[in-house]
């Protein structure tokens, strides 16, 4: 079998989780490559209702090796948590199921402190930041402040650069935000209370990647947030600080030399977004709140209400095109069930223009959308299994966005639970 993303199309919370926990069934290896631990990747499989972060989604499949690629954000206090809390609920995490690679940079406990102060400082013109340190941690590996996992292995040179790191952070912390800064006592229970916790599961995965690449094992890439939300092609500033493109895959994972065949790019029957920037369908009054409550909108980190809006044609083939998608799951469909018409954006319409071209971001404020209405079908299709047997006004839905983004839609999903899905 080929290698295969699953990548975002949209602002993220597509329902990735839940197709990674679907399709693992047939990989070998789980590998996150981007973006840290405020990701929210809900799955309901036959063990519970799970919400992960930073763990990969194939940690609950008994064969399947989890890894976390050089290019997360390695947040070993969080990470921790969630180890823990998965083996609260019944769910194996052993140095066996879950690697961590030696060349991930370390989310240092001022990164969340710096993320927090920034927001407050911008104050209404923040980004919406989940303040998980994100932002700031990218940055400081692009400057090469950062500690590789790796260093954990050598204690004596550790302490000197973590020492280094903090003196430098802290001219900022106080300088800049009139803030407390850390000390040496405060980083070395840091180290032993967290970042030695997680010292079994780190290794040289590209090793690990290579020797199993060569052995033909099957490998599912899985990206954080969606296409909007890239640092580079996103909604500039509103974007994540890390590439949530497949092409971006083989590095951050540690497999440089991997070619992503597939990517499946995962699509919401309708629009959702986190946080600030602009969002061109966006709903609002009581007709947003019926599709909130419906889609049971509501961030799996934060618990923020998302923005909703009917699916946007003009963001979701940008979207496609940038991840080079080369199929689609389309997710949530049962939750449009309710409306009598279903109302979709085909355009923009920018200065009286109407365009169905993805513009650069700052003409995004000015945009407004094209709406078309397409027939509901207003039946219960949680229990659907079979394209036929969907209702033709909802096969016609799925058939028009098909055409509108150029890229087939071979899984439908109709209810949260793994086996609710119709595949085409
Ligand atoms: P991710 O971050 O892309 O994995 O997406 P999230 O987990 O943040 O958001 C998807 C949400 O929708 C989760 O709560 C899922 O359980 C839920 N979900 C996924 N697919 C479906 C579906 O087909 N129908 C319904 N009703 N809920 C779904």
């Amino acid at each position: 079998m080929k290698n295969c993303a699953i990548v975002g199309i949209n602002w993220g919370d597509e329902g990735k989780g839940r197709m990674v926990d679907l399709l693992t069934e047939d990989y070998d290896i789980v590998v996150r490559f981007q973006g840290g631990g405020n990701a929210g990747h809900t799955v309901v499989n036959e063990k519970g209702k799970f919400s992960l972060h930073l763990l990969p989604s194939g940690i609950f499949r008994e064969n399947v090796v989890n890894v976390l690629g050089n290019g997360v954000a390695l947040d070993p206090e969080n990470l921790w948590k969630e180890i823990n809390d998965l083996k609260e609920k019944g769910i194996a995490v052993t140095p066996d199921n879950l690697k961590i690679s030696s060349r991930a940079s370390l989310l240092l406990p001022w990164h969340r402190e710096l993320d927090a102060l920034e927001e407050l400082r911008l104050a209404d013109k923040s980004y919406g930041s989940t303040k998980q340190g994100i932002a700031p941690f990218y940055a400081d590996k692009y400057q090469k402040k950062a500690i590789l996992a790796g260093e954990l292995f050598y204690p004596e040179a550790l302490k000197k650069h973590l020492t280094e790191l903090m003196n430098w952070k802290n001219l900022t912390l106080t300088g800049v935000y009139h803030a407390q800064p850390y000390t040496k006592d405060m980083m070395e229970a840091w180290l032993k209370e967290a970042a030695e916790k997680i010292k079994p599961f780190i290794c040289d995965t590209s090793d690990f990647l290579k020797t199993a690449q060569k052995q033909g094992k099957k490998i599912l890439f899985e990206a954080q947030l969606g296409s909007l939300r890239d640092v580079d092609y996103g909604i500039s500033p509103y974007t994540t600080s890390s590439n949530t493109m497949a092409a971006y895959a083989p590095i951050g994972s540690g497999l440089p030399s991997a070619k992503i065949i597939d990517v499946i790019g995962v699509v919401k029957a309708y629009s959702t977004c986190v946080g600030e920037g602009p969002f061109v369908c966006e709903m609002h009054g009581s007709e947003a709140e019926r599709l909130r409550e419906a889609g049971l909108e509501y961030g799996a980190k934060t618990g923020r209400p998302r923005r909703v809006g009917p699916l946007d044609i003009v963001a979701t083939r940008y979207g496609v095109e940038v991840q080079n998608a080369t199929e689609i799951a389309l997710t949530k469909l049962d939750v449009l069930s309710y409306m009598d018409e279903i109302p979709v954006c085909t355009h923009y319409r920018i200065r009286g223009e109407e365009t169905g071209k993805f513009p650069f971001p700052l003409a995004l404020e000015e945009a407004e959308p094209v709406i078309r209405l397409l027939p509901g079908w207003k039946t219960d299709i949680t229990q659907v299994r079979r394209w036929e047997d969907l209702p033709e006004a909802a096969r016609n839905y799925v058939l028009f966005v098909e055409k509108e983004i150029g890229c087939p839609i071979t899984y439908i999903s109709v209810g949260p639970e793994r086996d609710s899905m119709i595949i085409r």
